[in-house]
This record gives structure tokens, sequence and C-alpha cells, in this order.
């Protein structure tokens, strides 16, 4: 399940605070049609379950990861409080 609105999850994934280092950074929520792991907890994100799905590119590679929406309510909470 999910506590926020999609968009208040956009800018709150894995790449976000290393904006600088990947380039060309786009994220949106995806509903999983395949099983992934999150790459903050490394937990597995199940088929049908919604993950934030982020691209770009990392020393002009392209780079990808899935963060689960619990690592997302954890970090969105935690900004709330700063
Ligand atoms: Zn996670």
């Amino acid at each position: 399940m999910m506590k926020y609105k999609h968009e208040d999850y956009i800018n709150s994934g894995f790449y976000s605070d290393m904006d600088s280092d990947v380039e060309n950074h786009k994220e949106k929520i995806v509903k999983c049609r395949k099983p992934h792991k999150c790459a903050a907890c490394q937990g597995d994100i199940s088929i049908g379950h919604h993950a934030l799905y982020e691209t770009g590119f990392m020393d002009g590679k392209p780079v990808s990861c899935y963060t689960c929406t619990p690592c997302l309510d954890k970090w969105i909470e935690e900004g709330d409080d700063v």
C-alpha cells in the first residue's frame, strides 16, 4: 500500500540526493510486472507492488534502480522532520 500520492514520491528516490552524479535523472512510480530488489533495503518488491523506478547515466553508463514504497515512506517521513 502507498501512504502518499504518487507525486509525493517523486524526488524522494535513491538517486535524488546524488543528482550531480546522475545525469538525465528521471524517476517515476511504476507497478512492478516482475519482481525487483529494492536498491535501499535489498528487500524484494513483489509483482503488482509499486516502486519508484529511477534511471539516468553515471560516468556515461546507464543506471537504474527500484526503491520500495516502505523505504520511500521512511525517507518522506524523515524529510518532514527537518
Ligand atoms: Zn526498500
